[in-house]
């Protein structure tokens, strides 16, 4: 079941007098609730720490709430590392987990003391060319190949996917970099996409804990740090169940112990890097129906379209709708919800059964707070929404204004175009 929206009609009434929708609604407190959730199940370890992948919110308001939770960031690319940099989140508390990555964003990373996750072995070399050094800490990502089974399609099968190094090149490039001075070290892998099932993530820190003992053996190097990747999942759908951490933090606790603390590589410092259910269940699309046709199908249009939200059209993602004030209603209905693109995917929801809907409710589409707003586009010409944040005290705080026509054509020469034969 996804997080309540947090506002009755008559809130959301008067917020949208000030804020017309379409925007995104997020909840610091229910956040902040959610993150010592995760943070007092992972405290049976001796050193954890969530990097927040700010990927699925790049935001820097929110960014700030987590790190005041304790949260670290999970960057994939220059910008991102300078969000962290702006909310504060600095140093060792930044893993730069990149893939294909220029020379001058390792460059930004490393002289910033972030933790730099490489993708390949030949970036070791790569690196040592255009850094002049390696920095003293390195982490790896791993691809167990066909090692590990049972992975969901979002992600798809780690064989075939682009990510990371195999198992041979993952003993001989500690090695190089125990040879080469460096003298910190970590392992990471990311092999899941919103996955609920908690025994997938057991069993994929048991794969990494034996992959530790081993490269100690193989090696002599001491890996530090293992770092979970992300893809705990989050129930979309109203029959699903949310990841109980608890369950996860113990599972792994358990291999912890019968694998980690005989290895004498206790304490192993555990990271994760999750985005999806650290913000996911409490940011919303907030738009409100303007057009109702009825064709083969019913259709509800509203003021928004997959421009703001494109999982629904681009994996055919199950999003939660309610209607303002109708939460209780009986669901008498059955609609498309669909925005104004042109791409007849950009449906919110498909043979939807809900209750009457009428021109001028507000139609809420939840568990939006990931891939959310950060997947827009501008196709079509569609200005992207902006962000709301509820303050744990209930004010609201505009964290990104709307798009506005001059920012789309930012990037045109206005002038260059009427002197243009
Ligand atoms: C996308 C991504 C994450 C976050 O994934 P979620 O599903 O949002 O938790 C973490 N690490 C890496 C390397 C990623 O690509």
């Amino acid at each position: 079941m996804s997080s309540n929206f947090p506002l009755n009609k008559e809130q959301l009434t008067d917020l949208v007098k000030k804020f017309p929708t379409p925007f995104y609604l997020y909840d610091e407190k229910a956040i902040r609730e959610n993150m010592q959730k995760f943070t007092k199940a992972f405290s049976i370890f001796p050193v954890f720490r969530e990097h927040f992948a700010v990927k699925a919110c790049p935001n820097p308001y929110l960014l700030k709430v987590l790190a005041e939770e304790g949260c670290g960031a999970d960057c994939s690319s220059l910008p991102e590392l300078m969000l962290s940099e702006m909310a504060g989140i600095k140093g060792k508390h930044v893993i730069f987990t990149s893939n294909e990555t220029p020379a001058s964003e390792y460059q930004y990373a490393f002289d910033r003391g972030n933790i730099i996750n490489l993708d390949d072995i030949t970036h070791i070399e790569y690196l040592k060319k255009h850094l002049g050094k390696l920095p003293d800490t390195i982490c790896f990502r791993y691809n167990p190949g066909p090692e590990k089974q049972g992975c969901n399609s979002i992600i798809g099968k780690p064989e075939e996917a682009k990510y990371g190094l195999t198992r041979q090149q993952i003993f001989e490039a500690y090695k190089i970099c125990k040879e080469e001075g460096v003298q910190h070290f970590g392992l990471h892998t990311m092999v899941a996409s919103n996955e609920l099932n908690p025994a997938f993530f057991v069993d994929t820190a048991k794969l990494l804990f034996e992959l530790c003992t081993e490269i100690k053996e193989k090696c002599g190097v001491r890996i530090e740090f293992v770092d979970l990747g992300g893809g705990l999942g989050i129930p979309y759908k109203p029959d699903q169940k949310a990841v109980d951490y608890d369950v996860v933090a113990q599972g792994i606790r358990k291999e912890y112990d019968r694998v980690v603390v005989p290895a004498g590589l206790d304490p192993l410092e555990i990271y994760w890097e999750c985005g999806r259910p650290i913000t996911g269940p409490y940011g919303w699309l907030v738009t409100t129906a303007i057009h109702q046709k009825h064709i083969y199908r019913e259709y509800i249009a509203v003021d928004s379209c997959m421009a703001d939200l494109m999982r629904p059209g681009m994996y055919g993602s199950y999003h939660e709708v309610t209607i303002s004030g109708k939460e209780n209603e009986p669901k008498t209905d059955v609609y498309d919800v669909v925005g104004s693109l042109c791409e007849n995917c950009d449906k919110f929801a498909v043979q939807r059964e809900l209750p009457k809907i009428d021109i001028g409710d507000f139609v809420i589409i939840h568990d939006a707070g990931a891939h959310g707003r950060a997947m827009g586009f501008n196709y079509n010409g569609k200005l992207r929404c902006g962000e709301i944040l509820i303050r744990n005290d209930g004010s609201f705080k505009e964290i990104r204004r709307r798009e506005t026509i001059d920012d789309l054509f930012a990037t045109l020469d206005l002038n260059g175009v009427k002197d243009f034969n």
